[in-house]
């Protein structure tokens, strides 16, 4: 599955805030937000265009899709699955998201991004009941053991990320055993815990629904 491969942070520039999309750089002074906290571009710095209606709708579905990292086709289709599901459309659309294989991996301190996440992955590292997973949009559910494969237990990278995230809890709807670097899904997210971003997806809502 195709993904965005440009410069991220002019995307948290574009949406002017912080998405986290970098690891540990997004908690540091590093950070564009920090340094350049406005839309990218030649205009950037002179224009302050107020966004209403339209603008709104779309700056939120923009904002929700480059947090997890899916492109335009992925987000409408689980969009449209959301509307099949029973509850509200929104919160079963960012229970959707949340539950993706990358993202869950993120969730477990096994990654300091949802990109890098993505990357683990992809490269066969992680298994779920047992058996190998390799594909990041993978939507796990309540009672998936999710591992890291005995012959990666090594991995530096995903050694040093899980340090790295030490002191970030797991979110309550999964059981996270850092030190043998494996977790089970308990339930379904609750929309209280799903982004450290503020999102109002009944924006998206209306957008798709024009
Ligand atoms: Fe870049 Fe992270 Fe800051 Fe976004 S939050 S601008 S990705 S460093």
């Amino acid at each position: 599955m195709a993904r965005y491969r440009g410069p991220v942070c002019r995307l948290c520039r574009r949406e002017a805030t912080k998405l986290f999309l970098k690891g540990e750089r997004c908690h540091t002074e590093k950070c564009a937000i920090e340094k350049r906290n406005f839309v990218p571009g030649q205009h950037g710095k002179d224009r302050k265009a107020k966004i209403v209606g339209y603008g709104l709708q779309l700056r939120e579905k923009q904002k929700v899709r480059r947090i997890y990292g899916v492109l335009e086709s992925q987000f409408r289709i689980t969009f449209e699955k959301a509307v099949k599901m029973k509850g509200i459309t929104g919160e079963n659309l960012l229970g959707t998201l949340e539950r993706r294989m990358d993202n869950v991996i993120y969730r477990m301190g096994l990654a300091t991004s949802r990109a890098q996440a993505r990357q683990i992955v992809r490269h066969g590292h992680i298994q779920v009941n047992g058996r190998k997973m390799n594909i990041p949009s993978f939507i796990v559910k309540p009672g998936d053991e999710i591992s890291v494969r005995e012959t990666s237990k090594n991995n530096a990278a995903i050694l040093a990320s899980r340090d790295a995230t030490a002191h970030a809890p797991a979110p309550s709807w999964m059981d996270v055993d850092r030190e043998n670097l494996k977790g089970r899904i308990n339930s379904t997210p609750r929309r209280d815990e799903l982004t450290q971003v503020p999102i109002n997806e009944q924006l998206i809502v209306e957008l798709y629904s024009k």
